[in-house]
């Protein structure tokens, strides 16, 4: 059975990883069951071109075939931001970021708060010099108010297309149908079922 390696620290991630992709005859490594203490630089101008630097940083550091997602908050009225730099967008908590993104958006009118959640999922193997990458996005706005319980960071201001209520107040049984790494997993799903076959 063919081993793909899941460029993450992110116990969550590793998660939705492994449960959306659990019909493919695939086992998993991560850099805790390899016990590997090792974070690649986050370097590129977009989603795609970074999720393929680390996929191929790890790849090459460790010689296994790799799965890396990079993923952000695209905010149209903010031109973009926080984007590429989700992570670092603003110094403190998630909740700090929230905060600073909605203080930004004061003025800002519920018509004009269209905002996309954006995750590029690229594969790296080292071995056969095989790359791929793949981008889901999910539409919405971005809230009056932080809200909800459930999730993490940009959840709790981030109100997906069709809905009124943020993802952390729906919940991340129905974030999952529809976030921006479920529909890049999938779109992964048919590349990697090939890989799987050519690898056996
Ligand atoms: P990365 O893909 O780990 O680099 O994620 C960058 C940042 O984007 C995260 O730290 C979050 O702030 C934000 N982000 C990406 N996906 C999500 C999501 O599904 N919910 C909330 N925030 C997210």
């Amino acid at each position: 059975m063919a081993t793909v390696f899941l460029g993450t620290n992110n116990e969550g991630k590793i998660k939705e990883f492994k449960e959306m992709l659990a019909n493919l005859d695939l086992q998993w490594q991560t850099p805790k069951s390899l016990n590997l203490n090792f974070e690649p630089e986050e370097q590129g101008d977009n989603f795609e071109d970074i999720a393929l630097k680390k996929a191929m940083a790890w790849g090459q550091k460790h010689h296994l075939p790799t799965l890396v997602d990079d993923s952000g908050l695209y905010i149209d009225s903010l031109n973009g931001k926080p984007g590429i730099y989700s992570h670092r967008f603003f110094t403190g908590s998630g909740d700090d970021r929230n905060q600073h993104i909605l203080k930004l958006m004061a003025n800002i009118a519920d018509d004009k708060r269209s905002a996309r959640f954006i995750c590029s999922l690229a594969f790296y193997d080292p071995q056969k010099e095989i790359k791929h990458v793949e981008t889901g996005i999910c539409e919405g706005k971005i809230s009056l108010e932080i809200k909800g319980v459930h999730g993490f960071d940009y959840d709790h201001i981030f109100i997906p297309q069709g809905f009124n209520e943020t993802f952390s107040e729906l919940g991340m049984e129905i974030k999952n149908q529809m976030s921006h790494r479920r529909t890049a997993l999938e779109k992964m799903i048919p590349f990697l079922t090939q890989w799987i076959k050519l690898s056996n």
